[in-house]
Formats: C-alpha cells, sequence, structure tokens
C-alpha cells in the first residue's frame, strides 16, 4: 500500500504543469523578496496633452531576478493577492512612491504627484486609510500629491465597503482614478459612486486608434461622457504621434505612454525630468 502511495504521488508530481510549479516556487520567493527590498518602483509619466507638462507619476511594481530580468507584475502581483502578501507589498508601494514624490518636490518639480496602483484586497483589511496617512504624513506631502488607481473590474464586487474607504480618501484631498476602463461592465453614471475624477481608457482601445474607425468613436464618446460628469480622461498607451494628435482632436486631456517614456528607475526619471524642462 505503501508502494501504491508513493507511486500515485510520484505520478501526480510529475503531471504537475511546469506553468504551476513555477507558480510554486515563485510564491515562495515572494516574502523573502519584499523582507530583503528586492522589489523596485519604476515611473512612468503622465503628461497633460495640451500644455505638455508632467504633472503625475505612474509607479509600477518591478520584481528585478539575480540574471538581470524582471518578472512582470502581471505575474506576481495575482500570486502576491492570493498569499496575502498584497497589503505588506502594497504599504511599501506607498511609503516608497511618497518617498519619491517629496524627494523630488525638493528637488524644485514642487507639483509633481505621485498616482499608486491598488488592489482590491488592500481594502479588506481596515488599514488601508491609515497606512495611506501615515506615508503622506512621514513624506512630509499634502493629499493632493497622491492618486489613487483602482482597475474597474475591482469595483464591481464588494462596492459598499469600497466605496466608504474611497469617499473618506477623497475628502481627505486624493485623486482617484478609474483604471483599465472599457475592460469592465460598469457604466460611467455607475463610477460616480466611487468619487473617481479620472477614467484611464484602456490600452487596448488606444494603440489601434489609427487603424480603427469602431475604436476612434467610442474613445470619443467615452471622453465626452466622462467630460459631461466632470472625469478628466487619461489616454494609456500612446506610442506614436499619429495616435496623440487624434487624441487631441477627440479632447482628451491627459496621457500616457512609450511616446514621451517608459517606466523608469528612479535616477533615470530624475535625468529625464531634467532634460525635458532644459529643452
Ligand atoms: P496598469 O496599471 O494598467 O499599468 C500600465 C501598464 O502599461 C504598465 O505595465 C506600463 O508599463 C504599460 N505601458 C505604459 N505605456 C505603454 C505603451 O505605450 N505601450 C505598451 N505596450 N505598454 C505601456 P506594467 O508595468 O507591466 O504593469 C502591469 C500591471 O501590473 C499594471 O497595469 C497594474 O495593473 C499592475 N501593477 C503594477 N504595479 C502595481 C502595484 O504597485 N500594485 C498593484 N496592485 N498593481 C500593480
Ligand atoms: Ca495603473
Ligand atoms: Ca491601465
Ligand atoms: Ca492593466
Amino acid at each position: 500500500a505503501k508502494q501504491d502511495g508513493r507511486n500515485t504521488y510520484h505520478h501526480y508530481d510529475e503531471s504537475l504543469d511546469k506553468a504551476s510549479e513555477n507558480k510554486f516556487k515563485m510564491l515562495q520567493l515572494l516574502r523573502p523578496a519584499l523582507s530583503e527590498q528586492q522589489f523596485e518602483l519604476h515611473y512612468q509619466p503622465i503628461v497633460e496633452l495640451k500644455s505638455g507638462n508632467i504633472n503625475t507619476l505612474e509607479a509600477l511594481l518591478r520584481w528585478p531576478q539575480p540574471d538581470g530580468s524582471m518578472i512582470p507584475p502581471d505575474l506576481f502581483i495575482p500570486l502576491a493577492e492570493s498569499s496575502g502578501l498584497i497589503n505588506e507589498l502594497g504599504s511599501w508601494v506607498v511609503r516608497q512612491a511618497t518617498q519619491f514624490c517629496a524627494q523630488l518636490r525638493q528637488q524644485g518639480h514642487s507639483d509633481i504627484r505621485i498616482a499608486v496602483n491598488l488592489s482590491v484586497m488592500q481594502f479588506k483589511d481596515g488599514q488601508l486609510q491609515r497606512t495611506i496617512e501615515s506615508a503622506l504624513y512621514e513624506a512630509g506631502l499634502p493629499p493632493e500629491a497622491l492618486e489613487l488607481e483602482l482597475t474597474e473590474s475591482l469595483l464591481i464586487d464588494e462596492t459598499e465597503q469600497i466605496q466608504k474607504q474611497l469617499a473618506s480618501l477623497s475628502k481627505l484631498g486624493i485623486t482617484i482614478a478609474i483604471d483599465d476602463f472599457g475592460t469592465g461592465y460598469s457604466n460611467l453614471g455607475y463610477l460616480r459612486n466611487f468619487n473617481a475624477s479620472k477614467l484611464k481608457v484602456d490600452r487596448s482601445f488606444i494603440s489601434p486608434l489609427c487603424f480603427s474607425e469602431h475604436d476612434e468613436s467610442l474613445v470619443g464618446a467615452i471622453i465626452n461622457m466622462a467630460a459631461s460628469l466632470g472625469l478628466k480622461t487619461v489616454a494609456e498607451g500612446i506610442e506614436d504621434d499619429e495616435t496623440l494628435q487624434k487624441l487631441l482632436s477627440l479632447g482628451c486631456d491627459i496621457g500616457q505612454g512609450y511616446y514621451w517614456s517608459k517606466p523608469l528607475p528612479e535616477n533615470a526619471l530624475i535625468e529625464y525630468l531634467l532634460n525635458r524642462n532644459t529643452l
């Protein structure tokens, strides 16, 4: 029977596919990675289209590996969520990003703001507001310097609990942005319940904008409806001038994408801002 058991186990072991094996390994590496400060934030400029001003930077998590490669956030964030590590990781992101924002303000970028992505899990332990307020306090930043990005799909569940917390955060002066808009099922009116003042249109609608009339009229309609609700529209994933011009003609307020810059590590971002200001 023992032999059978071992054989069965062995068989099961072999049937584990490579992907879930890698997932399991990654999961075990996540916690030490956080305590050993292996994670980094990279920052991508968000640009006011008419003036060309950079008024916000989006903080994006990176997990550099010993071989020089990076594990992308789309891979490890779902694991951090399922393992419960996301609260700790998310708090680290808020503290790190606010510290960097304060540093930039001291270096003369006195109006620069920072945008941080939140996971729905971070609304469940009741510590979010306290974490955010103490990060702002320690960095010496006003709440207006912080923007929180929440994906549209996240707002479908647990709405009441999330709405209350967002109302309270926005009352402090923190900006709420709805991320990946267009990929979920909510309508624009519904988003008002979340105290949002910005809408980030998902990249999947922007990249092919120059080729598809359908996408163009859809994005135009989103921009107009958002404006009538008092929301500003941010277009993600702008990669070329043609797309930028099209978005300007559709009345889009704000943009982000490789056209200006990829997400950059702190020092490279500081250099980028300096070069831009002297142009
Ligand atoms: P997101 O919030 O929608 O972030 C935008 C993603 O689009 C980023 O991918 C960015 O590098 C990429 N991007 C920006 N401009 C362009 C462009 O012009 N072309 C193309 N092809 N891509 C562009 P990234 O950094 O890989 O992040 C992926 C996702 O991981 C993010 O999507 C966000 O949902 C999540 N994420 C990243 N950092 C955090 C974090 O600190 N907390 C949480 N909860 N999620 C995070
Ligand atoms: Ca985002
Ligand atoms: Ca997005
Ligand atoms: Ca996304």
